[in-house]
């Protein structure tokens, strides 16, 4: 054996569950693909970063109708969360029950949110949350977060006033960003423009790779390997345990194996290990592998007052969830969704992402907006799914649902910032190509024979194969993913450590 126990990916969920298995003495292996993320200039440069993509994958995927497109994903250590805007939310706890929306229903958990509670309480820490307890109304009671919220700039500042006086009830995004308030001049974080969408220069962001992979790697009992990017499992001639993990550089072996390449590969990995006894897909005998694929129904946001000049620096501070319950209109009796702030969009990001528009105009415009995001819920369905081509590459097949509620969110931002004074207000739907939340693919419950993994996260078919990335949710919720991928691997690691000890 090459290890006690071997990690597939370094990212949410494999960094965090990394940190989680460290002090047990088992011997911890980490395959990741990728390398570390070279700290360099261009970590904090627009053009970089958002016009040569130069840290994310050239790999090109195929939608539903052979179209190809490039996915907004990278492979290195920390996985996505090196890009990640760090807005860290808990699930409602509504959220892990079945929920209605105007698209379809959601699916419910096989835990609830009091199961998940004391390991949102440790990720937050081991992640420096900041936040402040009681001010979402929609956030199940909580302790108090580790860090303080992050104040608001001036012209955010006033947003959160007008949106109050309204009768809204706006509150402090938590982010997870090593931020030191009381002494600024020691502080890791900077609060830079160049945060949501960019790795950080002064690896102040709490990302996995921070939080997760290097204080694992403090413990002789764990190591990793780069650049090694596993192609397919082996299993035993009884079909129930893995005996190897295939990859570019060479085969390893472990007792226990636990896949978190994220929704999409570790989907991807697991039906590029099919085999005579599962001739579908490794640990596919429920057929649900790759399937209910979700991504939130996302709008980017650019809010324009012409008389005013957008001066923020660090903007992506303030959320609503007032519509997170329902729409408010008796007519329309379903969620909408989430609005956070979105990092600033300077006049150099917008220049990036908009080469053709008159810089003029991309300056005046950028510098004159306050921009925002705005979340859907989408829901699980079957034909939502990851699958393989002939030679072995992705496709991914997404007809988001609940398009209806996201119409309506925009349009009730729309009004709402009309009456705040934005003049302009503009949006921009992500399309196919913006994987950043992709969840679903293998998803746990007690049946199965509807289930890829059972409650623990270890795949029904196999005593030895666990996942513990964002593949395990049988819903989406409208909140970002991460923290709940961190807290899910925390709550599972115990487990894990008791099956690797021989305890199970
Ligand atoms: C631009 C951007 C902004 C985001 N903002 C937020 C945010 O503000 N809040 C939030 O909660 N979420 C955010 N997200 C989403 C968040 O980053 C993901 O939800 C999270 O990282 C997913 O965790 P994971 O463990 O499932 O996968 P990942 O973090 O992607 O980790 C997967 C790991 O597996 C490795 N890997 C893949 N295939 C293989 C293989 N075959 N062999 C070996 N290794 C492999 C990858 O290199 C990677 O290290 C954002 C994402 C992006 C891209
Ligand atoms: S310095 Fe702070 S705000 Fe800037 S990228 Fe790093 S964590 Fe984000």
């Amino acid at each position: 054996m090459d290890a006690d126990v071997i990690i597939i990916g370094s990212g949410a969920g494999g960094g965090t569950l990394a940190r989680a298995l460290a002090d047990s003495g088992l011997q911890i292996l980490i395959l990741e693909r990728g390398d570390y993320l070279p700290r360099e200039w261009g970590n904090w440069d627009p053009q970089t970063v958002f016009g040569e993509h130069r840290y994310h994958t050239d790999e090109q995927w195929h939608d539903q109708d052979g179209k190809a497109f490039s996915p907004v994903t990278g492979y290195h250590v920390g996985g996505n969360t090196k890009f990640y805007g760090a807005a860290v939310l808990r699930r409602r706890a509504k959220d892990f029950a079945l929920r209605q929306h105007q698209g379809g229903d959601t699916r419910a958990w096989p835990i609830t949110y009091n199961d998940l509670a004391p390991f949102y309480d440790e990720a937050e820490s081991w992640y420096f949350t900041h936040g402040e307890a009681g001010a979402d109304p929609t956030e199940a009671p909580r302790k108090a977060y580790p860090y303080p919220p992050f104040p608001h700039d001036e012209d955010i500042a006033l947003v959160d006033k007008a949106l109050r006086e309204m009768g809204y009830h706006p509150f402090p995004l938590p982010l997870a960003l090593h931020r030191l308030a009381d002494e600024p001049e020691q502080s890791p974080c900077v609060r830079c423009p160049t945060c949501d969408g960019f790795p950080c220069m002064l690896h102040a962001k709490g990302d996995a790779e921070l939080c997760g992979v290097r204080p694992a790697l403090q413990h002789s009992n764990v190591r990793m390997l780069t650049g090694h990017r596993v192609r397919r499992l082996i299993h035993g001639k009884n079909g129930k345990t893995v005996e190897s993990v295939e990859t570019d550089q060479g085969s390893f072996t472990a007792r226990l194996v636990v896949l978190a390449a994220g929704a999409v590969n570790s989907a991807a990995l697991l039906l590029a290990s099919a085999s005579e006894k599962y001739p579908s897909g490794l640990a596919n005998h429920s057929d649900q592998v790759g399937r209910n694929y979700m991504c939130h129904l996302n709008s980017a946001c650019m809010a324009i007052k012409p008389g005013r000049e957008n001066r923020s620096i660090f903007q992506k501070t303030l959320a609503l969830n007032d519509f997170y319950e329902d729409s408010g209109d008796p007519d329309y009796p379903y969620p909408l969704g989430h609005i956070q702030g979105l990092g600033k969009v300077t006049p150099a990001l917008l220049h990036a992402q908009r080469p053709l528009m008159p810089i003029p105009i991309s300056a005046w415009t950028a510098s004159h907006s306050v921009d925002w995001w705005l979340t859907t819920e989408d829901l699980p369905d079957p034909d939502n799914r990851v699958t393989l081509d002939t030679d072995g590459n992705i496709c991914l097949a997404w007809n988001p649902k609940n398009r209806e509620s996201h119409r309506r969110l925009c349009q009730k931002w729309r009004e709402i910032l009309q009456k705040a004074g934005f003049m302009g207000v503009f949006f921009q739907a992500m399309d196919i190509s913006a994987t950043a939340h992709q969840v679903g693919t293998c998803r746990f419950g007690e049946d199965p024979a509807d289930n890829v993994l059972d409650p623990h996260c270890k795949a029904h078919d196999l005593d030895n194969l666990y996942v513990v990335d964002a593949s395990f949710m049988p819903s989406i919720s409208a909140v970002n993913p991460s923290l709940t991928i961190m807290a899910n691997a925390l709550r599972v690691s115990a487990h894990i450590i008791q099956h690797a000890k021989g305890g199970l």
